[in-house]
């Protein structure tokens, strides 16, 4: 059965900068739970960050350019953390290595699982469109990423072959 990786706030864990989840009540999600679909991860906590821990933005850009070495993921008091970004990013796409995974669905406007918007990098509150880090990886590594919002289309091409 074709597995799905799911960002792990969207289940209910409380992993999220500010100790919270985002937790998604969904029929689609109960159903891959059931199913044993489900493969959730935290890239930042498989980083080693902790929970709760500094809000981070991209800086200026998005996870595409931080993985071309443009530009870094910074916390709000100036503090560099583009390493583990890039860490939590890799354990994801190892995990959906060894799971066969290539459908993901994560959490819109993380600076690591946003998949077309992520804050701007100056903790305005200000949207751009572009990818989280690990929706970068993933998505340039042939996974198809989608946000909570398109479990649809998610649950589509999870069921197509
Ligand atoms: Fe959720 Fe992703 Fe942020 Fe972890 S890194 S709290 S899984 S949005």
């Amino acid at each position: 059965m074709k597995k799905v990786l799911i960002s792990a706030c969207l289940l209910g864990d409380k992993v999220r900068y500010d100790g919270q989840s985002l937790f998604t009540s969904s029929s689609i999600l109960k159903e891959w739970i059931d199913e044993g679909r489900v493969i959730s991860i935290c890239p930042e906590v498989s980083s080693g960050m902790s929970i709760p821990r500094a809000p981070a933005e991209i800086n200026g850009g998005d996870g595409y350019d931080v993985l071309l070495s443009k530009i870094a993921v910074v916390e709000n008091s100036g503090n560099i953390v583009t390493e583990n970004f890039l860490r939590g990013a890799n354990n994801a796409l190892a995990l959906c290595k060894a799971n066969e995974i290539d459908v993901a669905v994560l959490a819109e406007f993380s600076p690591s699982c946003g998949s077309s918007s992520v804050y701007s990098g100056d903790f305005s509150g200000t949207k751009i469109n572009g990818a989280g880090v690990t929706a970068a990886l993933l998505t340039n590594n042939g996974i198809k990423v989608f946000s909570q919002h398109q479990l649809n289309e998610a649950n589509k091409a999870i069921k197509q072959d």
